[in-house]
């Protein structure tokens, strides 16, 4: 956005606007938005400030853990289609950026060791097991619905690629661990099930 080089008037934080102090009311100063933006919809209004930060996000590198989780988790959330589509081109430009031959941490992965998900130590087994019921939670919860297969392997891919493990270890995306999800996913479902139950 070229508008930013022009730091006069005020920041509006949904639509990242810098606007004349008269575009904003007084309530709106505080708030940091402006008088277009308070006028929408409150739907409207967190997906442009969703919006606006995933903007910030592609023009950083490198990015925090928390800036590519949310990217991530953006590019799942139907409920902002606009941002959605935003987050996943983002994603896709960063992953073109990166092509496995020009990759420079090769030479880094030669020396990580590939493993399954049973060659693991038990303290390492348990936060891959939380890892995966915590991506489960967050993916019900942003989306509402159950993952479908494509999800289960984005879920899976990016727990991999994620994952730091003490000795530099990577875990293998292979039957044993999609088997370990389903078995997850299976409880996370139960689990939910009887908060309904108990709610009612
Ligand atoms: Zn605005």
């Amino acid at each position: 956005m070229a508008k930013k080089k022009k730091r006069q008037g005020h920041y509006c934080r949904i639509c990242g606007e810098y606007k004349a102090n008269e575009r904003f009311s007084g309530k709106g100063h505080a708030k940091h938005i402006c008088k277009e933006c308070a006028a929408l919809p409150q739907e409207r209004k967190n997906e442009l400030q969703y919006i606006s930060q995933i903007d910030r996000i592609a023009g950083e590198y490198p990015r925090s853990r928390q800036d590519w989780e949310f990217l991530e988790k953006m590019s799942k959330n139907k409920k902002y289609p606009e941002a959605m589509d935003f987050a996943q081109m983002v994603l896709n430009m960063s992953r073109s950026q990166s092509d496995p031959e020009e990759n420079d941490d090769n030479d880094f992965e030669d020396w990580q060791e590939k493993l399954s998900f049973s060659e693991f130590d038990e303290f390492a087994k348990g936060d891959i097991e939380s890892a995966i019921e915590e991506d489960i939670r967050d993916f019900i919860f942003s989306v509402n619905e159950l993952p479908t297969e494509k999800d289960k392997d984005e879920i899976l891919k990016y727990i991999c690629k994620n994952m730091a493990f003490g000795e530099g270890d990577i875990l293998v995306l292979n039957k044993e661990l999609s088997v370990l999800f389903d078995s997850i996913l299976k409880e996370v479902v139960l689990d939910l099930e009887k908060d309904d139950d108990e709610d009612l």
